[in-house]
């Protein structure tokens, strides 16, 4: 895509304007010069009083202009008001050129709820919080109100918030095979699975050594999520191993929640849950993606419908009381009709939380290669299936409590987490919204270090600390790896003086 700024503004901001309506766009030099490519001008103008932002869009042999003011304010800054108001030309020049407007408006990043938070703390009502969004930010009323609703009950869990707050997160990237449309690092072939008992031996060490830490240092430790890759694929007596190292180095009855990722149903076992259970899981999540055979072969999981109902009904029976179930909105060969089917069975099954991820293409995975026609402005069906998970989920007593957004998803749609009210997934919101320190072991993890001020007058404080990406250069590297991020833990809170 061509692109031509003149003023203040970030550059890569406006390039991911101008993703929202011209998806998987490119802005290298050779796209630059396409002849006949799309097309942005953007000026920026500015007085002592306001901000005003000139738009030209073009494709297609058609050109549309649009123009937005944005007065200076003592209650944001010039960036920010530099950013509404090209924000604001480029969604009116881009609507009137390609008579779509975007779900989410300008809201380009990660968590529209942030932008709700903010507004709600800077005092506003619910109502004022939800047409600020659609007037400021041009998000269509729905997708408003849902992100009040989200950021509403994110407050409610800040409620007992304290400085010493924390979270445990542990990596198994290992799966037992590559489904096509992933771009996570995870170890599928059998060559690299055989690190695994090794790979466990170093992760318990790390486990270990971090909870060691948080009770030296008088942290709280809310909740423990064991995610991947696929943690079940570990076998009984393996996760045993890691699941006793934690039951050893903390008391897991008091934490708010435990959970363990067993995303893939053909690696669930009755056998595997009853360890779980045992020492202390009390969530797990079996994720169908869709309950089309052909779909899921057509996307590269190894599992049919069938298993996934196994898997479900073995951890209903080992008595975790509560079930995540996630589904992908947009998969390709999905329709409106085979997805509402797999939602209302979902329903039926009840559990206490389901995840409705938009489909999303990253660069990495593999049904890039293979030249799927993806990438779609307004998503296909995609809108109609993540409509109807919001209005059968409220039907059926269901609340919104998370979400976020991922770049390249079709027709930029959200992921959203619903539960049944008490369930909600506390570390996905406290990992998500930045709410406090989330400790990491394993390859591929970061542990991020949180200080949060809950009334909004100070953004989140974070640092991050990185554990190698690939299992063989994390356990190259271990000894010297956990000592930093041990010594990285206490530097972090001993100069912010957030310890007694
Ligand atoms: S289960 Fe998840 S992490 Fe594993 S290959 Fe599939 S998408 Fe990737």
């Amino acid at each position: 895509m061509r692109l031509h700024l003149e003023g203040n503004i970030n550059t890569y901001y406006v390039q991911t304007l101008c993703m929202i309506f011209f998806p998987g766009s490119k802005f290298s030099k050779e796209a630059q010069e396409e002849e006949g490519a799309p097309a942005l001008s953007l000026r920026l103008e500015e007085d002592t009083d306001a901000c005003t932002a000139y738009a030209e869009m073009s494709a297609d042999g058609k050109k549309e202009l649009a123009v937005q003011r944005f007065a200076f304010t003592k209650d944001m800054t010039k960036e920010r008001t530099r950013k509404l108001a090209a924000g604001g030309a480029v969604m009116k020049a881009g609507e009137r050129l390609l008579g779509y407007r975007p779900s989410w408006g300008m809201m380009t990043g990660v968590r529209p709820s942030k932008h709700a938070m903010e507004l709600l703390l800077k005092g506003k009502s619910a109502e004022e919080t939800r047409q600020t969004l659609a007037k400021e930010f041009f998000a269509i009323p729905k997708k408003a109100a849902l992100a009040t609703e989200v950021a509403l009950r994110e407050r409610k869990m800040l409620e007992n918030h304290t400085a010493k707050d924390c979270s445990l997160y542990v990596s198994i990237p290992f799966c037992p095979t590559r489904c096509a449309y992933c771009s996570f690092v995870s170890y599928t072939s059998q060559r690299l699975l055989s690190l695994i008992p090794e790979y466990l031996n170093a992760l318990v060490e790390d486990v270990s050594q971090i909870l060691e830490q948080i009770r030296t240092l008088g942290l709280h430790l809310k909740t423990i999520y064991i995610g991947g890759g696929t943690p079940t694929i570990l076998e009984p007596d393996q996760l045993r191993l890691l699941l006793s190292t934690i039951a050893a180095h903390c008391d897991v009855a008091s934490l708010e929640e435990y959970t363990l990722e067993s995303g893939r149903p053909d690696t669930i076992t009755a056998e595997k849950f009853k360890v779980a259970k045992e020492y202390g899981v009390e969530r797990v999540s079996v994720n169908p993606q869709t309950l089309c055979d052909e779909v899921l072969h057509r996307i590269g999981r190894s599992h049919t419908t069938e298993q996934f109902l196994r898997a479900y009904h073995i951890a209903r029976e080992s008595g975790i009381s509560c079930i995540n179930t996630d589904l992908i909105a947009g998969l390709p060969g999905d329709t409106f009709g085979t997805f509402a089917r797999s939602f209302d069975k979902i329903m039926e099954l009840r559990p206490e939380n389901v995840t409705v991820h938009t489909f999303c293409v990253k660069k990495a995975a593999d049904i890039l290669r293979q030249n799927e026609e993806v990438y779609s402005r307004q998503g296909g069906d995609a809108g109609k299936c993540v409509d109807y998970t919001q209005i059968r989920t409220a039907m059926a007593g269901y609340v919104p409590y998370y979400m976020y957004r991922q770049k390249n998803t079709v027709g930029n749609f959200e992921n959203v987490g619903f539960s049944l009210p008490g369930y909600e997934g506390r570390y996905n919101v406290y990992m998500m919204e930045e709410f406090h320190s989330v400790f990491a072991a394993g390859a591929g993890a970061v542990t991020k270090a949180v200080e949060y001020t809950p009334d909004g007058s100070r953004a989140p404080q974070i640092a991050r600390f990185f554990d190698h990406k690939y299992p063989f250069e994390y356990l190259r590297d271990r000894e010297n790896q956990m000592k930093a991020k041990l010594d990285f833990i206490a530097d972090y809170y001993q100069k912010r003086g957030l310890l007694d």
